[in-house]
């Protein structure tokens, strides 16, 4: 039986897991690593953390699952995207922190890019909007504000990369002749490349005052990259697949055909579409990406990115100390039977699709006297679902095509009730796969074709499997009132941290 590892570099914790060839869960292992958080808005991440945290996970997963390198097909790698790495390349060396996708601190870059005029160049040759969200001025931050930064790029010594590609440099010896490459998916979520002709961009990289020797080289999702370097994992293992994670999860949905979307729970909420072959312009504030590049063709697909999800229900854990557990919110929102009128509107870093304020920071609107901690929980889970439904909308009406039904995956699909107020809000059923793994799911399948585990990407729907479906509820004069309740509270929160 044929074997993948998939290592899944996510935002709090990495993670690999071994899949067999019926893309059956083998084995799994995770180890959470440090958010930094210097200044309000900002947020790092140790490159080493995650380098150590990642091989140490491969090794862990490959130990339990009885395997050795020679009985690995292929590495599947994905990874939180955006997240920008710098690091010398003679010895490996990080020069700074990892600056997080979640990170502000490039918003007034972002407006004076905006107020120059390039904000046009960039969405039509990205498919993303100008917003610190995306690697490029976080890139520019680093090059203007570590002393040596700029001198090593002159020197050719620098070089730039997501993470997946400080894993694959490091997986294929590091400093000892590393590959340096990353995948379209990943390249594509940089402000530096160009979607439609698959180039890094010179008008871009001269807009962000990038220099091109910092860059990767450009592959495709699923095909074999180099092997891994003979003493880390006991024996070298292809890269075959590299995906950004929400691309990953989106194949690992098998939703392979036009017009099929999931919509992922995590830190953040990510709902994508496949668009097939046509780079969907988008006019309601979504995001064009490409999906994958497979095979020699690229399928696009068009992304709402809600920076709080699941996040929202740490928040409760973790800042308020209201729940325990994350699972406790479904519990507690269910103990009453509404949020009591109140809103709460998560935009603790902002808001992203489809409303793009950096300024805008969380609501709570609607407080009385008989607002409890229930409430509150109810009212953060109607939050997750009321975003996602905000990016149903806009996708709806880009891709003039009614989303039917939404796939669904990430750590806060365990949550029930929260799944029945997704599909209660967004009016579509919401449709529970019985492996939730998908996004380390689709870069052991990308992998997996790319060195004959599955011929065809057929194969894969075929292992896709239902576990739960959520009808969306009869009461639509209910669901209109609170959608006109959250829109007002989000208006409230835009626009209120000074810039
Ligand atoms: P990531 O990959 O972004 O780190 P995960 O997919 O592991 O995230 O999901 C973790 C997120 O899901 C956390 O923000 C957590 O609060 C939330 N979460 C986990 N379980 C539940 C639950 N039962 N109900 C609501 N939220 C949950």
């Amino acid at each position: 039986m044929a074997h993948i590892l998939a290592l899944d570099q996510g935002t709090t914790s990495s993670r690999a897991i071994v899949f067999d060839e019926a893309g059956s869960v083998r084995a799994v292992a995770q180890r959470e690593f440090r958010q930094i958080f210097p200044k309000p808005g900002w947020v790092e991440h140790d490159p080493a953390e995650i380098w150590e945290t990642q091989l140490a996970t491969a090794r862990e997963a490959l130990a339990q699952a009885g395997l050795t390198a020679s009985d690995v097909s292929g590495i599947g790698i994905t990874n939180q995207r955006e997240t920008v790495v710098l690091w010398d390349r003679r010895t490996g060396r990080p020069i700074h922190n990892a600056i997080v996708w979640q990170d502000r601190r490039t918003a007034e870059d972002c407006d004076r890019l905006r107020h120059s005029g390039h904000l046009p160049s960039f969405r039509r040759k990205t498919g993303l909007m100008l917003d610190p969200y995306f690697s490029g001025t976080k890139i520019a931050w680093l090059l203007r504000n570590v002393p040596e930064a700029r001198s090593l790029a002159a020197e050719g010594h620098l070089a730039f990369g997501t993470v997946d590609s400080w894993l694959i440099w490091n997986l294929t010896g590091g400093a000892l002749n590393g590959l340096h490459a990353t995948d379209v998916t990943n390249a594509s979520r940089t402000l530096l490349f160009n979607i439609h002709d698959e180039r890094w961009d010179d008008e871009l990289l001269d807009a962000l005052e990038v220099p091109a020797s910092i860059l990767p080289e450009v592959r495709s999702s699923s095909e074999v990259y180099r092997e891994t370097a003979p003493g880390l994992l006991g024996g070298p293992i292809p890269i075959a697949g590299v995906a950004g994670d929400q691309q990953a999860a989106l194949f690992g949905q098998a939703c392979l055909r036009t017009g099929m979307a999931k919509c992922t729970y995590g830190t953040g909420c990510f709902l994508l579409m496949n668009t097939g072959r046509t780079a969907i312009r988008s006019t309601h504030e979504l995001l064009t990406s490409p999906a994958w590049r497979l095979r020699g063709h690229t399928d696009f697909c068009l992304e709402g990115s809600v920076f709080v999800g699941g996040a929202t229900v740490q928040w409760l854990r973790d800042g308020l100390g209201i729940i325990q557990t994350s699972p406790e919110s479904e519990a507690l929102a269910a103990s009453v039977p509404d949020s009591g009128g109140i809103v709460l509107v998560p935009a603790f870093t902002g808001l992203g699709a489809p409303h793009w304020d950096p300024y805008a920071r969380g609501a709570l609107l609607g407080i009385t006297r008989g607002t409890t901690a229930a409430h509150l929980a109810r009212a953060a889970l109607e939050a997750i679902a009321h975003q996602v439904a905000d990016v149903v909308s806009a996708m709806e009406a880009d891709s003039g095509v009614a989303v039917s039904e939404m796939r669904v995956d990430g750590g806060a699909v365990a949550n029930d009730l929260l799944m029945q107020i997704q599909a209660d809000l967004a009016r579509i059923p919401v449709i529970r796969p019985k492996v939730t793994e998908t996004t380390a799911l689709g870069a052991a399948y990308l992998a997996g074709l790319a060195t004959g585990v599955w011929a065809e990407p057929a194969d894969i729907a075929e292992h896709w499997q239902v576990d739960r479906v959520f009808e969306p509820g009869p009461d639509h004069d209910r669901t209109a009132k609170l959608r006109a309740r959250w829109k007002k509270g989000v208006e409230r929160a835009k626009d209120w941290e000074e810039g």
